[in-house]
């Protein structure tokens, strides 16, 4: 299928943890925790929309500092998603400076805290000198922290040594394909009535709606449900999962198989070796076996492992091996 969404690690396997991923025919991008970012230039550090924090460890925020001062001068508000308490900790973290003299920074920042039912909202203006605003809820129900015509993110709460670690997923709306070759048949022009026409679709509206179409002849008008059928098709969007910092628990594994149903791409962590089980329930990370097994059974097109310990970089190719054939092959992990 054709890709919407370019997701890349920005580190090594065993660097910090940060998934960039571009939004295609956007000129944006998202980016899933925020470690060191560092090796991202400022024209790609500049298309990120909204930034999704899966938990407040330091190897997943360190990166905000360098975020935050690239986008100091930009004019468009950046939005931060995050677990329970992300709000207090931006907040603080932002009070750690001295912001007299800012009157010219159109910084706003929009940080959104997971919760069930309910999730919060605050916001911070650089020329308020980053003082929360009053916050406000939004309905969490769903788990869907970020929304826009063409796709949604939504978090679910994975157990990380008794916090929250939250897990995403990226989810194209319903892709909605144009046929040129039809268009031209028929003689109707492209244009901005395309946009509106496919938002009125994934809207769901009804077949009998008129459409206004510019035509080589004038302006025809058509219901929307024949213009569906004879110059689109439409097929089920891109779906990219991310997943890390999980515990081994049987629970985080129904909840990661959940939300990567079907996903074109898992992007999940792959801390230690299975040898190693005891080592990641007391360290709260998963294993490699774990992560291709939770893969494959969500019937994921294909997994993406990070994440690694330290601990194998001496073999630094053993967990994405274990992860894959555990991904192809779907052995049972044993206990
Ligand atoms: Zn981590
Ligand atoms: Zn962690």
């Amino acid at each position: 299928m054709r890709s919407v969404f370019f997701p890349r690690l920005v580190n090594d396997p065993f660097g910090d943890p940060a998934l960039y991923v571009r939004v295609a025919h956007r000129g944006e991008a998202l980016l899933f925790d925020c470690g060191d970012l560092h090796s991202l230039t400022p024209r790609e550090l500049l298309k990120i929309r909204a930034v999704f924090i899966s938990h407040a460890h330091i190897d997943h925020l360190v990166g905000f500092d360098t975020l935050l001062r690239l986008f100091l001068y930009r004019q468009n508000p950046l939005t931060l998603c995050g677990p329970p308490g992300i709000i207090e900790r931006i907040a603080h973290r932002l009070a750690g400076y001295t912001w007299n003299l800012v009157e010219g920074y159109p910084l706003a920042l929009i940080v959104r805290e997971w919760g069930v039912p309910h999730g919060r909202q605050a916001l911070f203006r650089a020329t308020d000198a980053f003082e929360q605003s009053a916050g406000a809820d939004f309905d969490c129900g769903e788990g869907v922290l970020f929304e826009t015509p063409d796709y949604r993110v939504r978090a679910v709460p994975l157990d990380h040594g008794g916090i929250v670690s939250l897990a995403f997923g990226l989810e194209e709306t319903l892709h909605i394909a144009i046929h040129r070759d039809a268009l031209e048949a028929r003689g109707y022009l492209p244009g901005p009535w395309l946009t509106s026409f496919k938002a009125l679709v994934r809207r769901g509206a009804s077949a009998h709606t008129p459409i206004a179409v510019p035509a080589v002849g004038g302006e025809e008008a058509h219901p929307l449900g024949e213009l569906l059928e004879s110059i689109a098709h439409t097929e089920r969007g891109m779906k990219v999962a991310y997943v890390t910092d999980a515990s081994p628990s049987l629970a985080n594994g129904r909840k990661i198989v959940e939300l990567a149903r079907d996903a074109h791409l898992l992007v999940i962590e792959a801390t230690f070796a299975h040898a190693d089980l005891d080592r990641a329930r007391i360290r709260n990370h998963l294993t490699a076996r774990l992560a291709g097994f939770f893969g494959r059974r969500a019937r994921a097109a294909r997994i993406l492992v990070f994440h690694h310990s330290p601990r194998y970089q001496h073999e630094p190719l053993r967990l994405v091996r274990e992860a894959l054939d555990s991904f192809t092959e779907g052995q049972e992990p044993t206990e």
